[in-house]
């Protein structure tokens, strides 16, 4: 299904040529289900393998790019490639991003168990067995280990793996799926929630029931760099007993989730997880597949997770703009009712707009009650200075959305 197309487009006086692939990848149907679809995958730089002009998708720690031909993986590779070059067509037909100009292609990682660790590209094999994850890897620093070879960011999709939960507080490190991984976070592999997360249940410190299901519902959703398991804090106790299984790799908006995070990462870095980072991950994600919620009717790949969908009811609480409450759907609901509020006015492109030039103003401190706020109304006022009526009308409305959600 592989045809060799040669293009007659002169790219910097020379000549081009374009190889595109047909094979089968998830999609999702007009009724938001997903089914199996042909689609046609383009930008390849090679005949018989998922590697592309901005893409190559890889098994595990494979330095090869996975062959059209392998039976076992290609419907996997095919998903990822597909939706990852949609959504990079999303981000650069609308906005001039810097990493999205970057010759260097995205080594996307399918099957991987393996940990990240910013100094040696691969954490060691006995510490961490990565499942039901998806994980977006920062670009190297400068301080990494020497003969380690530099990297661009990546994407590393973890198998799924059912895991069954137990039903009280005290067995939540029965959540991580080995031994390994449990040690990991205990000797502060892992940082932020995790590690303060288990400084409270190791001092012994009293929590609320309220503080446990965010709590908990962050220790999930905090394992890894950044990990995208959905918000679980409202029903989490609905959870209890229940096998988890995520199956990262195969379902649209997940996939759309991560890479919104690489692409953004050129203002503020990956390596850090808020409530407003999250929001505009999930909003994006949203907004790239078409529908209102993620991980909706995704069961055959979903497994004991709740959707995010930005039509549930939410008011916001202090708690929520805790980056250990960063997967809730408050966030979400918020940018996409900006949007849909905003593009009444002006168009949903502008409303868009206006929420993507927002972003490059925030930073990891930034809250969804009062600095998102705040850089959105600047946004409004320096995108329309020259029409001051349409400024006011705009600026009410963002602070009639910001109200009617309880901020
Ligand atoms: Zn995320």
């Amino acid at each position: 299904m592989t045809k060799i197309v040669f293009l007659l487009i002169a790219i910097n006086s020379s000549w081009s040529w374009a190889i595109e692939h047909h094979c089968i990848a998830n999609v999702r149907d007009e009724k938001q289900r997903i089914v199996k679809k042909e689609v046609s995958l383009q930008e390849l730089r090679s005949i018989d393998s998922f590697k592309g002009r901005f893409f190559e998708i890889l098994e595990g720690e494979s330095e090869e790019a996975i062959k059209f031909s392998n039976k076992k993986l290609s419907h996997r590779a095919c998903t990822v490639y597909y939706h990852l070059s949609k959504a990079r067509d999303y981000f650069s037909s609308r906005y001039d991003i810097a990493v999205l100009k970057r010759s260097r292609r995205i080594r996307v990682r399918i099957n991987m168990t393996r940990g990240w660790s910013d100094t040696d590209y691969y954490m060691h094999k006995d510490l961490v067995t990565s499942y039901n994850n998806v994980y977006a890897i920062p670009a190297s620093k400068r301080r990494i280990t020497e003969g380690v070879q530099p990297w661009g960011p990546e994407l590393w999709f973890s198998p799924a793996k059912a895991i069954k939960k137990k039903s009280t507080l005290s067995k939540t490190l029965d959540y991580v799926t080995t031994k390994e991984m449990r040690t990991a976070l205990l000797t502060g592999v892992f940082e932020g929630n995790v590690q303060n997360f288990l400084r409270q249940r190791v001092g012994g410190e009293e929590l609320t029931a309220l503080e446990s299901e965010v709590y908990l519902a962050s220790f999930l959703v905090s394992i890894g760099s950044i990990v995208f398991i959905p918000e679980l804090a409202k029903t989490v106790s609905k959870l209890f007993n229940k096998t988890v299984y995520l199956d990262t790799a195969m379902i649209p908006e997940v996939i759309y989730h991560e890479y919104t995070h690489i692409v953004l990462s050129d203002f503020l870095d990956v390596g850090k997880k808020t409530p407003v980072t999250e929001a505009y991950a999930n909003f994006f994600a949203s907004d790239i597949s078409g529908s209102h919620a993620i991980l909706h009717k995704a069961h055959k790949y979903s497994k004991g997770l709740i959707k995010i969908s930005a039509k549930d009811p939410a008011k916001f609480d202090y708690w929520m703009d805790d980056p250990s409450a960063a997967q809730f759907h408050i966030g979400f609901k918020l940018l996409y009712e900006i949007k849909k509020g905003l593009g009444k006015i002006i168009g949903e492109e502008e409303a868009r707009e206006i929420i993507f030039q927002t972003y490059k103003k925030l930073s990891f401190s930034s809250t969804l009650q009062k600095d998102l706020l705040y850089e959105l109304v600047l946004t409004v006022k320096e995108i329309y200075q020259n029409n001051p009526g349409l400024m006011q009308k705009l600026i009410l409305e963002l602070r009639l959305i910001y109200q009617e959600l309880g901020f």
